[in-house]
């Protein structure tokens, strides 16, 4: 997919005050700094799109963007900063967890995870909370220039397993990317393109 169009659409911290257009949505989501807003930047080949800084926690709300004018990308806060023994539930606000739950538009959450890091707990309880809420999702590795690609190869296999210490019966969907080099662009939207021709 070329992307020729990407607009700011709205920000808000209500479900129900999201766009009412009956387009595709896909979420990005996270821990803090673990290079969401460089990676929506590298996907729409925008500069600054999304906001992208050290500080911690900066987008604290719902974003979404229009592509193409034919599907949505949505960016959701950072999380990590709760107290990692908190369930999902009171870790999130409640207005993301009413997105996940009530936001028919959404086709895929995409969630990021560091490739750098062994699985980390907020993130595995996380991913069970979309498998609780039948949210499908994909996992998307993030910073992959900065390890080898032996290495590479090596963190996705233990994520895999750690998953499936997690009760999940095989390895979702995932991508390899790179903010910085570009790495997994084209792929990650061929898939968006794939899933949005049904
Ligand atoms: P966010 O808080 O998840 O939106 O993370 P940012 O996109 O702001 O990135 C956090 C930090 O990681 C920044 O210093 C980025 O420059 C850096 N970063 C993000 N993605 C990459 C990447 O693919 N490669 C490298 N080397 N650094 C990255």
């Amino acid at each position: 997919m070329k992307i020729n169009t990407s607009e700011f659409i709205i920000s808000n911290s209500d479900v129900s005050k999201c766009p009412k257009e009956p387009l595709p949505e896909y979420a990005f989501i996270g821990r803090s700094n673990v290079g969401k807003s460089s990676l929506i930047n590298m996907l729409t080949g925008r500069n600054s799109l999304a906001k992208t800084s050290g500080k911690p926690g900066k987008t604290q709300l719902i974003n979404h963007f229009k592509i193409n004018e034919n599907w949505f990308l949505v960016d959701l806060p950072g999380y990590g900063y709760a107290r990692v023994s908190k369930k999902t539930k009171e870790v999130f606000q409640g207005f993301i967890t009413d997105y996940f739950e009530k936001r028919e538009q959404l086709v895929c959450a995409f969630v990021l995870i560091d490739i750098r890091l062994e699985a980390q707990k907020i993130d595995l309880e996380f991913i069970t909370y979309l498998g609780e809420t039948q949210v499908p999702f994909c996992i998307i590795f993030t910073k992959a220039d900065k390890i080898s690609r032996h290495k590479i190869a090596q963190n996705v296999a233990a994520y895999r397993k750690a998953l499936l210490a997690n009760n999940w019966e095989e390895m979702p969907q995932h991508f390899v990317t790179s903010s910085t080099e570009g790495t997994g662009r084209d792929e990650l939207l061929q898939y968006i393109d794939d899933v949005n021709q049904g």
